[in-house]
């Protein structure tokens, strides 16, 4: 139970994040690869010093030995992007990077490109796709062209857009000025000048070189040029997408896909460690997480493993047994129909005996949906500790 509270992983969970975290970094400096190899060889190998000792030498024959890491594009019909051979960390400091504001452009026959991205629900967050819209006169639109782009590695909004934004930079013959969503993450990466991102650090010297002006806008802006665009022009049915390969991210993606499904192993390894009493007042084990144990008082953490002071005040089973159907404690009998064999629900959702602190709890009915609000969050008239302290101080 305590795992749970504070939300603690396993060792080996651990490693495997970190390895995979490890594994995009392939292409680091020799130091920042020798620990990823080192960590392997401990997870692989339970730790032995005979492994972890390999001398240099060997380590390198084994790099040799390895696949590359760089991804290949098997598809023919994808529109070839630069190859990211070359990895840098740091940016040129005499490229100066700024941005444009949207008022630079407020005035008749002057072009810009709008991006957009939308999700494809069907096929799950990580399928989305960047729209470019080429239109004259901020005021009253008039759209020249539209495009449909993603990125071919990882199809999220970020890589979408990091892509759009390399391809209209280095395709930039009908203007050079680009309009986008000012808190798009891509945006921010590319303000963020302690952004150690080689894609970031590569797109945002580009932008430089090519005169690309980014134009931050506020969302408010980016929907009325759109709501009047869609009342001017008939869209076309079907854009062609276009897969572009630029940033090569297969990594990135594999790495996601592995973190969330360790992530879902450890939710399901802490709901199983969950007591039954804790489980009856709310089943998800992140509910519980990160729950401060200092503000909880030794009661309250008796009680949630699942005993209950009786009226004597001797600790004894909270869970009501088959055969039982009489809750500990208050001695009220369990209702015809009434599932609840827990205690402290039952405290909490029927018990006669007791009144419910009308300040916390004002409905005694429908005071299990309230604190299950409190506990998942969406609640939070009060806090977690302050309810469980509620509802384990209970005194009948
Ligand atoms: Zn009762």
């Amino acid at each position: 139970m305590i795992q749970v509270l504070y939300d603690i992983e396993t060792a080996a969970e651990i490693t495997q994040k970190q390895l995979i975290a490890g594994s995009t970094n392939l292409n680091a400096p020799q130091s920042q690869r020798e620990d990823y190899i080192t960590l392997e060889e401990i997870f692989l190998h339970g730790g032995l010093l005979t492994w972890v000792t390999k001398t240099a030498e060997q380590r390198k024959n084994q790099q040799r030995n390895e696949p590359t890491d760089q991804p290949t594009d098997q598809a023919n019909n994808l529109t070839q992007g630069p190859t990211d051979q070359i990895i840098r960390n740091h940016f040129n400091p005499t490229l100066q990077f700024n941005l444009h504001h949207i008022n630079q452009f407020d005035r008749p026959g002057k072009l810009a490109w709008l991006i957009t991205n939308h999700r494809q629900d069907r096929k799950g967050p990580s399928h989305c796709t960047a729209y470019l819209i080429l239109f004259t006169n901020i005021d009253q639109p008039c759209v020249l062209k539209e495009e449909r782009i993603q990125n071919s590695t990882y199809g999220i909004s970020y890589y979408n857009t990091l892509a759009t934004i390399w391809k209209r930079c280095v395709d930039n013959k009908d203007t050079n000025a680009i309009i986008i969503n000012s808190l798009d993450s891509s945006v921010k990466a590319l303000e963020n000048l302690a952004n150690r991102s080689n894609i970031v650090i590569r797109l945002r010297e580009l932008i430089v070189n090519t005169k690309t002006q980014i134009i931050p806008t506020d969302q408010k802006k980016i929907s009325a040029i759109l709501e009047k665009i869609r009342q001017q022009t008939s869209r076309p049915a079907d854009l062609k997408l276009i897969k572009y390969c630029w940033p090569q991210v297969v990594l990135r993606r594999l790495c996601n896909i592995r973190t969330a499904a360790i992530n879902v192993q450890v939710q399901q390894r802490l709901t199983g460690q969950l007591t039954k009493t804790m489980k009856a007042l709310c089943l998800h084990a992140d509910c519980w997480a990160k729950i401060p144990l200092d503000q909880l008082s030794d009661q309250t953490i008796v009680m949630l493993t699942g005993l209950v002071n009786d009226k004597t005040r001797v600790l004894v089973r909270g869970e009501l047994r088959p055969n039982q159907d009489t809750y500990p404690g208050c001695e009220c009998k369990r209702q015809d129909g009434n599932t609840t064999t827990s205690t402290l629900v039952h405290r909490l959702t029927g018990c006669t005996k007791i009144q419910p602190e009308p300040r916390l709890l004002p409905a005694a009915h429908t005071s299990l949906i309230v604190a299950r609000d409190i506990l998942t969050g969406r609640n939070k008239s009060i806090s977690k500790t302050k309810l469980l302290k509620f509802l384990t101080s209970l005194v009948i």
